[in-house]
């Protein structure tokens, strides 16, 4: 799990908005590392539980994803 700043509506008047902060699984932010010109991860910090936890994506859980690898 990582807490990611991603691509959001850039029509928004908030920063918050244009670049929302999202907790996204190790699965998501691997496969949009793959996606070339349509990567929607601006940058990505190490997970912090205060955005939430459960993927924006794809919404498996820190839980879930911390079972996967056990
Ligand atoms: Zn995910």
């Amino acid at each position: 799990m990582k807490t990611c700043t991603v691509y959001g509506d850039m029509q928004a008047d908030s920063a918050a908005e244009q670049y929302p902060t999202v907790p996204l699984c190790d699965d998501c932010v691997a496969e949009d590392s793959q996606a070339g010109e349509n990567r929607q991860i601006v940058t990505q910090k190490s997970y912090d539980p205060s955005y939430g936890d459960t993927c924006d994506w794809c919404s498996t859980t820190a839980e879930e994803e911390a079972a996967a690898k056990a």
